[in-house]
């Protein structure tokens, strides 16, 4: 018998998993649990978060005031950099693709590096 997600949406059987409508929330929660629905999608959103977060910090002007507290999270300032030098034309298509951390960049060699200043 297949499930029916909109059913009891507020009693005790409904699941904030049930309410996202995403076919892999639906999939996973069908397939496996509600549990594992869920947790895929508290990592999705808080993932897409982070992303969103940090790719607006990058490009804060230099000396705004929301730049001070994003120079509290150590390593922020080599970060932002690494996605300063994908911005520039040249490297926009072939380098630092990683947008909140440059793990693949560093796997795929696609990370580039210039120090923070240099023109
Ligand atoms: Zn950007």
């Amino acid at each position: 018998m297949a499930r029916n997600f909109n059913a009891d949406p507020v009693g005790q059987n409904s699941c904030a998993a049930h309410n996202l409508k995403t076919e892999l929330v639906f999939l996973l929660s069908w397939l496996l649990n509600d549990n594992v629905a869920f947790l895929y999608a508290a990592a999705a959103i808080s993932g897409y978060l982070f992303y969103e977060v940090m790719h607006f910090s990058y490009h804060i002007p230099s000396g705004d005031r929301a730049e001070k507290c994003f120079l509290l999270v150590p390593g922020w300032r080599q970060l932002r950099q690494t996605h300063i030098l994908h911005h520039k034309r040249h490297k926009m298509t072939e380098a630092n693709f990683n947008i909140t951390l440059p793990v693949f960049d560093f796997l795929l060699g696609t990370l580039y590096w210039e120090p923070i200043g240099k023109k």
